[in-house]
């Protein structure tokens, strides 16, 4: 049993599953992936996405808004904290620094978001949902001004170097890796994976996006979680039924499943 610790499910291409939701959800069963954690991206689509997984106890939920995301609704720690009462949401985010894209003067914005983030994590005692890129310093910085290793969360998607990755952990944070780690061109980021503590790593498949190999450059499925860890279960020299126990342990012990 695998367990997705990000994707996107309301944005998942369903041309391939008879344009139903459901037939996903038993395509991701047979898969083998019997947990999700589908993550907000704005407010806007938010409602729409957990009226979808709302029949699925097996789909937990984070609330947030995406460093990237510009012109809707400007999330304040009141309103998170209202979304996040909802006991199906497990964490906040997804939130972070996306430096990839910037524009002038937007670095600050993102800075404003990502503290209240922040702060309505720690105000429910919910896990954070970490997004970086090409923001390595800053993220950190603001995690530790912040507090932010009071919650702890998982960096997800990662793709920086081991230097990151260990202020991540010093914090307490876990570390998520997506089919980013089977391209070809991931070497230093496998070198990565191998070092980070059993105990403290995450896959993921960031559905619709990031396809891992064989299926890179197609929409992306919860159904392909296999060959990302099939990757990671190699490169710890672990088979997949063991790397899968290792993940459930860490998932439930960060995100606090009970049912
Ligand atoms: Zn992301
Ligand atoms: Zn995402």
């Amino acid at each position: 049993m695998l367990i997705d610790s990000h994707c996107h499910l309301d944005r998942v291409d369903l041309t391939t599953h008879d344009n139903d939701f459901g037939c996903l959800m038993r395509a991701c069963a047979a898969s083998g992936v019997s947990r999700m954690l589908c993550v907000g991206i704005d407010l806007e689509a938010y409602p729409a996405m957990r009226r979808l997984v709302d029949p699925y106890p097996e789909v937990d939920v984070a609330v947030g808004v995406h460093p990237n995301e510009a012109g809707g609704e400007a999330p304040s720690v009141e309103r998170l904290l209202e979304l996040a009462a909802d006991p199906r949401v497990v964490a906040i985010g997804e939130t972070g620094l996306d430096y990839y894209r910037l524009e002038d003067g937007e670095a600050s914005g993102q800075h404003a978001r990502f503290r209240t983030h922040i702060a309505a994590a720690r105000a429910c005692g919910k896990p954070l949902i970490i997004h970086t890129r090409q923001a390595r310093a800053d993220t950190i910085r603001l995690l530790r001004e912040e507090g932010a290793g009071a919650v702890g969360g998982v960096l997800h998607c990662f793709t920086e170097d081991w230097e990151m990755a260990r202020a991540g952990l010093d914090l307490g944070f876990y570390v998520s890796f997506s089919g980013i780690i089977t391209f070809k061109s991931a070497e230093s980021l496998r070198e990565v994976a191998r070092q980070v503590p059993l105990d403290r790593l995450l896959i993921e498949t960031d559905s619709p996006y990031l396809a891992p190999v064989p299926y890179r450059g197609k929409p992306n499925e919860p159904t392909y979680l296999q060959h990302v860890a099939a990757c990671i279960a190699d490169l710890r020299g672990l088979d997949v039924e063991r790397l899968a126990e290792v993940i459930v342990d860490n998932y439930s012990r960060l995100f606090v499943v009970d049912d």
